[in-house]
């Protein structure tokens, strides 16, 4: 299948991919066995995506670390030795870069290349990718591995431009240590990178003001090293665990309560809460099955953290602040810290109410509020990103009839199996919007849809297919169906990213797939199984 059959012009490339972090690096590995030619853009200077950039203090991930990592190489699963049960940025980046070594991948790769646009030319049957700089290269497919949190939402505050300090993006942070000892900082944002990057900062500021529009809840993670026994142990097994894995809602072998919260006594409750909280990490919000459809339900578990954040901040007026009542648990990304809300305790710390008094501009001297000016040394955006559909919309993608894919979702996106866009033949998405992406440990979800799409493409070179597609229709119920599921839960009230609620004029839409991981992969296999039904494929001539 390396010759494109069809084709009059002959393609540069049987695949161009975009972006290197765990979907890219896994997609080229995959073409490569199939025998296709690959070639991959990726804006940064390294490999790692999500892990290349964000480099802020207390960067790290919340999955465990055996289970947040490729399952799809034996020996590769078998000799990395992971150090922590959540390893840090600086970890996850070296087991990425391990990989690409590996399997000698970075060689496909062109670097600090950011893909400006990727035009579908129909009589040709090829993409057409051209970078910022002007390259073009032409391929059968286009396979989008631009993450789902990888586009930062830049910080859009008035009079940014007048500091005369220092600023950052979690999402950008620089390869060189930042020291802020001796300095006045602020961190604007309480997201999952706020509630990490808060802690550190205090540590080492003079004075930190944490800005704080929206309280979120977080669960403690109780880090801690990884001994030698639960290593060997999860490699002896890890064929079947990760199969279970896989089967899950979450990609992720949480213990999923298999009763709802009001099916137990109270003090059944209060001891299942009580061992979570104490296993820590997004465990606690599978204590019952029904915290994500039933309010009443998620109301004990979120009392039970609001009820913890009340005996860990010391002052009632700042622990009030800190609770989160306007969005049910778990329906925003659940927070997964280290001395979060304990920092609050410290001396030099101090939380500013961005809702009370929001942030008005920024000036040469620091944040100015409605409220009153700090004046600070730095400033940490930790302010999240146009998420899911971000990195696509931002490329000029277009595709049947010169259609611009962000024109076609400018009511919400709509993706068949978040895989394919009916209209935009041979492009595929890794984690697109209405699969369970980034509801799930992403690296089994991005491993799913990479094997998904590599079936795929052998499937249509035995058939000698040379363009596959989403049908109109098969899209249309798909999106129905992710909107069905999405709206008998609690997700679809809260204003989360998810929803893309944190983006001014973005549609109100549940980005991912609620389902469950285990679920969709069964609907995709299925379909795939059924001869790719809701796909046309079309053979050349
Ligand atoms: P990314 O890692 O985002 O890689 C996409 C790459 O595409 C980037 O390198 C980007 O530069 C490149 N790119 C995008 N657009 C272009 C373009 N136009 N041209 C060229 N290159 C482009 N998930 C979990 O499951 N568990 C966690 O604990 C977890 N923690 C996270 C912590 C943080 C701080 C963040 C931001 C995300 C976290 N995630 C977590 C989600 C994480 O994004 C995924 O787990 C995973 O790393 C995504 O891999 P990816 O390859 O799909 O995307
Ligand atoms: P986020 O969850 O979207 O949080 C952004 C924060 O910035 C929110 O608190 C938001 O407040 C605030 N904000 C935005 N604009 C503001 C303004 N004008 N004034 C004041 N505050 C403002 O982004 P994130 O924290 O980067 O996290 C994004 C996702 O990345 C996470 O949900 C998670 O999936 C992933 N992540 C995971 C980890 C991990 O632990 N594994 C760590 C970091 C990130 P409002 O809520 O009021 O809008």
């Amino acid at each position: 299948m390396s010759e494109p059959a069809s084709a009059a012009i002959k393609a540069d490339y049987d695949a161009v991919v975009v972006g290197a972090g765990f979907a890219g690096l896994y997609m080229i590995h995959k073409l490569r066995s199939l025998g296709l030619s690959v070639l991959a853009f990726e804006a940064g200077s390294g490999v790692g995506g999500t892990w290349f950039w964000n480099r802020y203090p207390g960067a790290r991930c919340d999955v465990y670390s055996l289970e947040y990592s490729y399952s799809f190489d034996e020996a590769l699963q078998r000799e990395w030795v992971w150090t922590e049960r959540y390893p840090a940025q600086a970890e996850i980046l070296r087991y990425i870069e391990h990989v690409a070594d590996r399997f000698d991948l970075r060689r496909d790769i062109r670097f600090n290349t950011r893909v400006a646009s990727a035009h579908y030319n129909e009589p040709a049957n090829l993409w057409r990718v051209e970078t910022e700089a002007g390259e073009a290269v032409t391929a059968r497919f286009c396979i989008m591995a631009s993450g789902a949190l990888s586009a930062p939402r830049k910080p859009d505050f008035a009079g940014l431009d007048d500091f005369a300090g220092t600023w950052y993006h979690t999402g950008h942070w620089p390869h060189e240590p930042v020291d802020f000892t001796g300095q006045t900082v602020a961190v604007i944002g309480t997201g999952s990178s706020g509630i990490q990057v808060t802690p550190m900062v205090a540590q080492q500021a003079k004075r930190l003001f944490v800005f704080q529009r929206t309280p979120n809840f977080s669960i403690p993670a109780w880090n801690h090293p990884l001994p030698d026994h639960v290593q060997d142990a999860w490699k002896r097994d890890a064929a079947q665990l990760r199969a279970k894995a896989k089967a899950t809602k979450s990609g992720a072998l949480y213990e999923y309560g298999q009763r709802g919260a009001f099916e137990v006594s109270e003090e059944e409750r209060q001891r299942e809460f009580d061992a979570r909280w104490a296993r820590g990490g997004a465990n606690f919000t599978h204590a019952f099955n029904d915290l994500f459809k039933d309010r009443a339900a998620n109301d004990l578990a979120a009392d039970y953290v609001r009820g913890k954040i009340r005996e860990i901040v010391k002052d009632p007026a700042i622990a009030a602040k800190l609770t989160p009542t306007d969005h049910a648990i778990g329906t925003k990304r659940i927070c997964v810290d280290t001395d979060y809300y304990a920092t609050f305790n410290r001396e030099n710390v101090t939380l500013v109410d961005a809702r009370e008094t929001p942030i008005t501009r920024i000036t040469q001297a620091g944040i100015e509020t409605s409220g009153g000016h700090y004046a600070v040394d730095s400033i940490v955006f930790a302010t999240g990103y146009d998420a899911v559909t971000g990195a696509l919309t931002r490329i000029d993608i277009r595709g049947r009839g010169g259609v611009s894919l962000a024109e076609k979702w400018q009511d919400g996106p709509k993706t068949y199996l978040g895989l394919m866009v009916a209209g935009f033949p041979n492009l595929f998405t890794i984690t697109g919007p209405g699969s369970p992406s980034i509801l799930t440990n992403v690296v089994m979800a991005i491993e799913q849809h990479v094997e998904w799409v590599g079936d795929c493409l052998t499937y249509m070179a035995r058939n000698a297919a040379t363009t596959i597609e989403a049908e109109p229709k098969a899209e249309e119920d798909w999106v129905n169906h992710v909107r069905e599921v999405a709206e008998a839960t609690l997700h679809v009230q809260a204003n989360s990213w998810y929803m893309g609620a944190n983006i001014p004029g973005k549609p109100r839409v549940m980005l991912p797939y609620v389902g469950g991981l285990g679920v969709y992969t069964g609907i995709c296999n299925d379909i795939a199984a059924d001869g790719y039904r809701g796909f046309a494929m079309a053979r050349a001539g």
